[in-house]
């Protein structure tokens, strides 16, 4: 191993034979199971009132030893890639049933590659990304006189895995990923409102150092902010609304992408549970999971047990097709592994999780859709929601919405909230439109405790009778 490969950051104090040689002998009596080794370098800048706020560095490694027999899994974590500290986990695994039966064989080859394995930390100067802070900051209150604050951060990451399993099986991945955010607030006749843009992906600082791209970004985030100021307050009550295409399909990974997790379903948990063939969704309507995106911010090459990522078709036409699987519940539940199974860190175990999760377009025109519509609202962006994993039930805060009148949109509304659940809110999708694009790039998805990045994507939606919360008398 030469020191320009990735990995040497695994093989320190721990040679790649030894690995081998130590799942062998500690995963061999289990059905399943493997070592993970990962070496992760982060970095985060927060520009905040024209200042530098924040500058973290960090790396960390470490390993994570699971095994799994039957549905139990026993899983043993640290931070020193060892010998002996893997010796000292495996004690853990002692407490496993053996194997019945022959192991869960291993996860395909695979040649795909959706990103580059060059560490996007490394690559560019400190100070170039403090400029480009300033930068930024000076652009956006340069924009308009009522920009009063502006928030800059800029994220990266690069992450070095490797899966050693019982079996000889061996992948490696070198994940980078980058991110940068502009928050406004505008502020006029004593009202303050705020706008926030976001875009980012598994490539290099390169494409957010672009000018056309970062000042795109202050476009949004700033007309956001001046849109939000002269908005009124939103209605409420039961009305159709129109969800525009892009970020807004994060409704849909929420509301409906964790009901269809693997894990869930084998549970009986989920509302989708024992369904797969039924009809779940408005005909036009198809869900699909796809990790096998280039650069995606939601991508990988193979998930963290080894399995290629691919494209799952989870809805069809309205018809449930499957469920997104890791290794453990797509054996127990006799189907096969997705590419979903995917774990936060080292010290963490995996579990059934979205890659980039879309709604593919349909065939209305998207100006059509808003025609439709007497009196309702159109969302454009969302910040936070909530969400009951296993109902489905959501709220989720508009950030950018308009009222519908007459089959136009018309005034900004503010504070409107979407309140429905999510296999409910699929039966009464009434327009699919042509226009699908997926996110920009900066969803991160929790669950069980794990914050993973993830993708979400739709085209423009008509829905019939989502309840909003609004805040008008
Ligand atoms: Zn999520």
């Amino acid at each position: 191993m030469t020191g320009s490969d990735p990995r040497h950051f695994l093989y320190r104090s721990l040679d790649p034979d030894a690995a081998r040689r130590l799942a062998n002998k500690h995963l061999s009596a289990h059905d399943d199971g493997e070592l993970y080794l990962q070496y992760a370098a982060s970095e985060a800048f927060g520009f905040d009132d024209g200042r530098l706020k924040t500058a973290d560095y960090h790396t960390s490694s470490g390993f994570g030893l699971r095994g799994v027999s039957g549905e139990t899994t026993a899983f043993a974590h640290a931070n020193e890639i060892s010998e002996a500290a893997i010796e000292r986990a495996a004690a853990t695994l002692k407490l496993l049933d053996p194997r019945r039966g022959d192991p869960a064989a291993p996860p395909q080859r695979t040649n795909q590659a959706m990103y580059g394995a060059d560490d996007p930390l490394s690559l560019v100067p400190f100070a170039d990304k403090v400029r480009l802070c300033q930068q930024i900051d000076a652009a956006a209150r340069a924009r308009d006189p009522r920009v009063v604050q502006v928030g800059v951060n800029l994220l990266a990451s690069w992450s070095v895995i490797d899966i050693v399993r019982a079996d000889g099986f061996v992948a490696s991945d070198v994940r980078p990923l980058v991110r940068l955010g502009v928050y406004i607030v505008a502020e006029e006749n004593g009202r303050r409102e705020s706008g926030h843009h976001g875009l980012g992906g598994r490539y290099l600082y390169g494409k957010l150092f672009d000018e056309a791209q970062w000042k795109r970004a202050i476009d949004i985030a700033v007309g956001q902010a001046l849109t939000n100021l002269e908005s009124v307050a939103a209605p409420a009550g039961e009305m159709p609304v129109v969800l525009g295409p892009g970020w807004p399909g994060v409704l849909l990974h929420e509301a409906v992408g964790h009901g269809l997790e693997g894990d869930f379903n084998r549970k009986g948990t989920s509302a989708f549970s024992g369904r797969i063939g039924d009809r779940v969704a408005a005909p036009g309507v198809t869900v699909i999971d796809d990790g096998a995106i280039e650069q995606r911010r939601g991508s990988l090459t193979i998930d963290d047990e080894g399995t290629p990522t691919r494209r799952t078709t989870l809805i069809e036409d309205g018809i449930l097709k499957g469920y997104l699987q890791d290794r453990l519940n797509a054996r127990l539940m006799g189907m096969e592994p997705t590419g979903n199974g995917r774990r936060e860190s080292f010290a963490h175990a995996p579990m059934p999780r979205m890659t980039n999760t879309f709604m593919l377009a349909g065939r209305d025109d998207p100006g059509e859709l808003v025609e439709r519509v007497k009196d309702g609202i159109y969302a454009k962006s969302f910040g936070g929601g909530q969400v009951d994993i296993t109902s489905g039930k959501f709220v989720f805060s508009c950030t950018e919405a308009y009222r519908i009148r007459g089959g136009r949109i018309a005034e900004p509304v503010k504070g409107a909230t979407l309140i429905g659940d999510g296999p409910t809110v699929l039966t009464r999708v009434k327009g699919v439109g042509n226009d699908l694009a997926l996110d920009e790039g900066v969803g991160v998805c929790g669950k069980g405790g794990q914050s993973v990045p993830a993708g979400v994507g739709q085209p423009t939606l008509l829905i019939d009778g989502l309840t909003v919360g609004g805040t008008a008398a």
